[in-house]
């Protein structure tokens, strides 16, 4: 198919659902305000709220089916493989240098100061620039505070050959080309910064990329995932053997709610309800496809009562999740060897899902959704965040360009002409999204379906002398 067959397909997508985010949200915010002045309207106004549902739904069918019907279904599949194989096997020939003795490392330790989801962004973080810079990772990881013995026990090492952090010259980043060892800080100190970050991704691969998905900088992260998170044997007998026990089965969708430290400090507070309107949508979407036998969540959270009360609230619905799979509420003991198997467990069950609804300020469900693109083609639109839109920590700045022009109705509306660059802030899930006119340097909302993503790109090596 070409690309600009694609990249309408996606946008008529979003963009229908873009167009129920704002009127849904306009008519409650009427709804509410005609019970008050109006009362005779609110009938009307929900008839407007439950048919306009049904609309959108037949819309999105549609433009699904879209999919099937095209006849590129096949070449999706392979096209998502072949790029896939390809970027696996240039990390494999990274990460396993003819000679170790000699080759040129990039040194990182995995303990950053924080959670197993941001560690992970940490290693993914270290693995772009050294892909980028052609040297080989070498991960310290012994005394890691999920796992004292260290990485090599949980998964397999990321190098079968070269594992070893010393070498004839050492440096701290940025040291130059000579220098054998560099030893990388975390992306919070990085300078000088490389063009490798978030969200670029290697320009080589840009073009395929943008045809094939849409979000390829969450498809280059879960290819650098894909790589890292190989299980050793004995971890992945324990996923199989939890997933099999709890019966995770298809249709599924993944719940995660954040709580704890998290809330009030760095994310707003959600109820569960809030979190099961989407799933009950996701459903009733559904069953315009299929029949589902029963509606399934995986829900998974640092705080086990959510898990009662969401059983206890949702009796009609099949709700997996294990409050005992050694994680705790504590603070202190959350960070810690005993809680590793509860994480991953969750955020593989998550990732394995058909869908996710969680909040994406959290690290783990950004990590689930990721993980979830080495499933599909491309999954960039199986999620629905109560909060930010998806980011990497410590990325670049996100633009967006505006393909239609914008005169303000509202004061707290931006003005925007054709072609203008937008540094995007937030998707108010309402029709609006948040961000600065780089033009104008107005900070306002805009109406999200105006603009288009802006594909980052970098110059990463090629790796063409694999093929030679
Ligand atoms: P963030 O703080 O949510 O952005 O993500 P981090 O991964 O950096 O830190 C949160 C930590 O809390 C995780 O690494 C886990 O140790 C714990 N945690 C958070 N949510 C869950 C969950 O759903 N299940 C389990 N088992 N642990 C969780």
């Amino acid at each position: 198919p070409n690309t600009q067959y694609e990249l309408l397909r996606r946008r008529i997508y979003s963009n229908t659902n873009e167009l129920w985010y704002f009127v849904h949200s306009r008519l409650l915010d009427i709804q509410k305000r005609a019970s008050e002045v109006a009362p005779e309207l609110v009938d009307s106004i929900a008839y407007l709220l439950s048919l306009g549902l049904e609309h959108k739904r037949s819309l999105i069918y549609d433009v699904e089916q879209l999919t099937e019907v095209d006849g590129y279904a096949t070449w999706r599949e392979k096209e998502s493989n072949d790029l896939s194989n390809l970027v696996q096997e240039r990390f494999k020939y990274l990460q396993n240098p003819e000679n170790c003795n000699t080759a040129k490392k990039l040194v990182c330790s995995l303990n950053k100061g924080c959670g197993y989801g941001c560690q992970l962004h940490h290693a993914v973080y270290c693995f772009m620039v050294a892909y980028g810079k052609k040297r080989t990772l070498i991960m310290k990881s012994k005394g890691w505070r999920y796992h004292k013995a260290g990485w090599e026990e949980i998964f397999k090492p990321i190098s079968d050959t070269c594992t070893n952090p010393s070498g004839e010259s050492v440096a701290n980043w940025p040291g130059n080309q000579d220098t054998q060892v560099i030893n990388l800080p975390i992306i919070d100190s990085l300078s000088p910064r490389p063009p490798f970050l978030p969200l670029a991704v290697p320009e080589d691969l840009a073009p395929r990329l943008t045809r094939l998905h849409g979000d390829p900088i969450v498809w280059w992260v879960g290819q650098i995932l894909k790589y890292l998170l190989r299980p050793q044997e004995k971890t992945a007998n324990m996923i199989q053997e939890t997933m099999t026990k709890m019966g995770f089965k298809r249709p599924i969708v993944g719940v995660h709610v954040r709580r704890t430290d998290k809330v009030g400090t760095e994310a707003a507070y959600h109820g569960i309800d809030e979190y099961m309107a989407h799933v009950d949508e996701y459903y009733n979407y559904l069953e315009l496809k299929q029949a589902v036998d029963k509606r399934r969540v995986y829900l998974a959270s640092d705080d086990p009562k959510v898990l009662t009360e969401a059983r206890n609230k949702y009796p009609h619905y099949e709700i997996i999740g294990d409050p005992s799979i050694s994680k705790t509420a504590a603070v202190s003991t959350r960070y810690s060897d005993s809680s590793l198997f509860g994480i991953i467990l969750d955020i593989h069950m998550l990732s394995m899902s058909d869908y996710l609804v969680c909040t994406f300020s959290s690290q783990v469900c950004r990590v689930a959704y990721e993980i979830m693109q080495n499933y599909y083609p491309d999954a960039s639109a199986r999620f629905r965040s109560l909060d930010d839109i998806y980011y990497y920590g410590g990325q670049n700045a996100h633009n967006v360009v505006a393909v239609w022009p914008h005169e303000p109705k509202r004061s707290s509306e931006m003005t925007i002409a054709a072609g203008d660059l937008i540094g995007i802030a937030g998707n108010h899930w309402n029709g609006f999204s948040k961000g600065r006119n780089l033009r104008t340097n107005q900070i306002a909302f805009y109406p999200s379906f105006k603009v288009k993503d802006k594909i980052e790109t970098a110059k990463f090596p090629n790796y063409s002398e694999i093929y030679k």
